[in-house]
């Protein structure tokens, strides 16, 4: 029997960065906070937190009076920054640089008068933290039918950026929308195409694999999208979150086994899971 992981399973550049860092700042004896779940995984927070490292937020950033407050992959808005140095406390920034690229591009671009439009979803906190970089109103745009929608304030130029994560085909879709309404737009591709590789990469092992494997947090969208992908191309697909929620039930004459990750999955859980399997069948 075969087993192939997939090679973009677990973390991207961005969330390995930032976790990371997260774990050299622990070492450092400090009082260590991070703004939000460094990510969405339930076992690496509780480990952290074994380590003295707390997650904190807008609730109770006010709160902390010393130590040092790490911003996750997500990035925050300005107005967060500026918080946490005005309290006097160190702020690391473990924001990836793919989006801390976006941030600046609004920064600039709003600066210089633009209107900021984001492709994306107003609730994701990649998304209002882009927000908080701009210093004109900013439209945030989902759908096709929002983008027809769409009227430019004071008929401003206008800058568009993209949330990293966002479905590249429904992007060029809202930003041809957008082009045929005449205005004087620019716009920024800013899909970061991490998540495109590793949905792909999960969706041609699943095509032959007999068994899947999709490993990741209950709570992570991008886990559940994977697990529904690699269903639709493979009967015994399995969604779990550690070694300890697989109940592995083979079908007869099993070639091969297909494993990937979400992007907050730690390495040592996908390589458990590998091991568990290599060893049992
Ligand atoms: Fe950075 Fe892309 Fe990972 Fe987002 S998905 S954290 S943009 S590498």
């Amino acid at each position: 029997m075969e087993i192939r992981l997939a090679k973009s399973a677990g973390f991207c550049f961005g969330v390995k960065r930032a976790v990371e860092q997260v774990y050299t700042q622990a070492d450092s004896g400090k009082k260590i906070y991070t703004y939000g779940p460094i990510i969405h995984n339930e076992e690496v927070v509780k480990d952290l937190e074994k380590k003295g490292v707390h997650v904190i937020d807008e609730t109770n950033l006010d709160e902390v009076s010393e130590g040092t407050v790490i911003i996750r992959s997500h990035g925050v808005e300005k107005a967060v920054c500026d918080r946490i140095q005005e309290r006097g406390l160190e702020c690391v920034d473990a924001t990836c640089p793919f989006v801390k690229r976006i941030h600046k591009v609004v920064e600039k671009e709003s600066a210089a008068g633009k209107q900021i439009v984001i492709i994306g979803s107003a609730t994701h906190p990649e998304v209002m933290g882009i927000m908080g970089w701009s210093s004109t109103p900013v439209v945030v745009i989902e759908t096709e039918e929002e983008a027809e929608n769409f009227v430019s304030e004071n008929d401003r130029e206008i800058c568009v950026v993209s949330q990293t994560t966002f479905n590249y085909i429904k992007f060029h879709k809202i930003v041809e929308k957008l082009t045929k309404k005449g205005y004087n737009i620019s716009v920024v591709n800013t899909i970061c195409n991490a998540t495109e590789e590793r949905q792909t990469e999960a969706r041609e092992i699943a095509r032959e694999a007999d068994v899947m494997i999709v490993i990741g947090g209950k709570h992570s969208s991008n886990s559940r999208k994977l697990y529904e992908i690699c269903a639709k191309e493979c009967e015994h697909t399995y969604f779990i979150q550690t070694l300890a929620d697989l109940k592995l039930e083979l079908p007869k004459s099993v070639g091969l086994v297909g494993i990937t990750a979400g992007a907050s999955t730690p390495n040592n859980i996908i390589e458990e899971v590998q091991n568990y399997v290599r060893i049992n069948f």
